[in-house]
């Protein structure tokens, strides 16, 4: 009997392979970086190749970390950055053009030019549950078959294919140009604002509109199905692929929030809070996105109502890469905890313009608030501070959405560790903070998907039975003191608009 199941996490900074036992503990898990591209202000890059080369290699370590075969192995997941866009040659397997990122704007002239057409920001809204923005696949497609010579004609020829990062790295285990599958899942596909939220289909009007010819996209299958095997070569031979979720999706996914009214918020490169809206698709009315939870066989589509925030995480990174302040992202807590407050300074990270709950791409980052009094502790401050800002911001959009308000938030990611923003997020929500023994959820939502397929977890029960509590945090902020403070980061946040034309 096979007693694991892997999951493949293709992230913004690194790619992972974890494999997990029944009782969705870690067992093994190898990891690799792969470089951040930054050709011009504004633009991210990753190269799809190394990303690919880097897949197979995890995958190796993995298993040889746990002293694994393919044979132990049931299933393996996929989840993955959402939105980064490669179009590759689907005759030679080699990319037209680097993966664009979602965090990139160029697509900033595209995305206005669409909105022109009428509705504005709106104008896919109704069908795609988002606005018209940078962040998504779509506009990116267009970017490269506009400027890559030769692109459009060939994808208009039917030689180039799209997918987002799962997509990429399915198509290349299962063979890339010997036989590879090109399919998608509805979480991923619900991110290119090319999809219908209700048929979960390509739309062919938006598609048209948006200059991307249908024989480009991937076949949209459901989230936990088995999709193919993996090609005779590499460590995970033969193995079936069963499973594919987005990454947010796949955190919600392995946080267990399967029932309507449950919420986590993940704290990597950027923050994204997802609530449970089950089979109802209910339409932003405040900055929020509609989007595919998941969809697990034939069973029906669940829906989420989504708070993307750009930067977070990445803002510790700037704080260490770009000012070296800091040898490591930890090291932040131990300067912020030299003094006891940000000292009156405010930092809006709008370096991607800002996501929800404004989606504004003319805004770019501001530090206020400064007087000779500000020193390294309250910019450290002022850092942390900024995640917990954000997604109180998120929070209460959601509130506001969902009529119901929020109780407590599950959380998990790389920031979790930092006990200092753990407790001033509890603080500054006014609602408990939860993290839970295993906080590799997106790795684990993605096993699950992928081990409930090949029927190594049975059903959904298995999933919240697994779940368990490792640390709680309650708020401890006087009532006034939390609304002066949050007030002043509103006010903080207006100064970063009307930056870029
Ligand atoms: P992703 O999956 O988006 O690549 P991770 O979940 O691995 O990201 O989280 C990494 C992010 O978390 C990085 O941006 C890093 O700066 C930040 N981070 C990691 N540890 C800490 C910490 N102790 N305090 C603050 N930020 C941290």
């Amino acid at each position: 009997m096979t007693k694991y199941v892997a999951a493949i996490d293709q992230g913004t900074t690194s790619t992972r392979c974890m494999i997990f036992s029944h009782a969705g503990e870690v067992v093994a898990v190898d990891q690799r970086e792969h470089k951040q591209i930054f050709p011009k202000a504004g633009w991210v890059e990753h190269d799809p190749k190394e990303v690919w080369e880097n897949t197979r290699a995890v995958a190796a370590g993995a298993l040889a970390k746990a002293d694994l075969h393919a044979s132990d192995i049931a299933a393996v997941g996929i989840t993955n950055q959402r939105e980064t866009a490669v179009v590759w040659d689907r005759e030679t397997g080699e990319p037209v053009y680097n993966a664009i990122v979602w965090q990139d704007t160029r697509t900033d002239r595209i995305a206005t030019d669409l909105g022109n057409l009428g509705g504005g920001q709106e104008r896919y809204r109704a069908k795609t549950g988002l606005p018209l923005a940078t962040y998504f696949s779509g506009p990116k497609i267009r970017w490269i078959l506009d400027n890559v010579d030769g692109a459009r004609a060939k994808a208009e020829a039917g030689k180039l294919l799209f997918g987002n990062m799962d997509t990429w790295v399915l198509w290349n285990m299962t063979g890339g140009v010997d036989g590879g599958v090109h399919v998608t899942d509805p979480t991923n596909a619900s991110r290119t604002l090319l999809m219908d939220l209700s048929t979960l289909s390509w739309d062919a009007d938006i598609a048209s509109e948006m200059g991307v010819p249908l024989s480009m996209l991937p076949e949209i299958r459901s989230s936990s199905e088995e999709y193919g095997k993996v090609r005779e070569r590499g460590a995970l031979a033969g193995v079936p692929i069963a499973g594919i979720l987005g990454d947010q999706q796949a955190a919600t996914f392995g946080q267990a929030c399967l029932s309507p009214g449950e919420a986590k918020n993940t704290y990597g490169t950027g923050n994204f809070v997802l609530l449970n809206t089950g089979t109802d698709q209910v339409m932003s009315e405040n900055g929020l996105l509609t989007t595919v939870c998941y969809k697990i066989g034939t069973q029906a589509p669940v829906y989420a109502l989504e708070g993307s925030i750009a930067v977070t995480g990445s803002l510790v990174q700037w704080i260490r890469d770009n000012l070296g302040m800091i040898n490591s992202a930890a090291e932040i807590e131990e300067h912020a905890r030299t003094v006891e407050d940000n000292g009156g300074c405010y930092f809006v990270p709008a370096f991607s313009g800002l996501f929800a709950p404004y989606w504004r791409s003319d805004a770019r980052g501001a530090i206020v608030g400064l007087t000779r009094f500000v020193n390294k502790g309250h910019l450290a401050r002022a850092v942390l501070e900024a995640t917990a800002f954000q997604t109180r911001e998120v929070i209460d959009a959601m509130n506001a959405d969902s009529g119901v308000p929020l109780t407590a938030l599950k959380v998990d990611g790389g920031m979790v560790g930092n006990e200092l923003l753990m407790q001033f997020q509890a603080d500054i929500l006014g609602v408990p903070v939860i993290r839970p023994v295993v906080a590799e959820t997106t790795a684990l939502g993605a096993a699950y998907a992928a081990g409930l397929a090949v029927g190594f977890w049975e059903s959904e029960d298995d999933i919240r039975k697994n779940w368990a509590k490792d640390k709680e945090w309650t708020p401890a902020m006087a009532d006034d003191a939390r609304e002066k403070t949050f007030g002043q980061w509103k006010k903080a946040v207006t100064r970063t608009f009307d930056w870029v034309e």
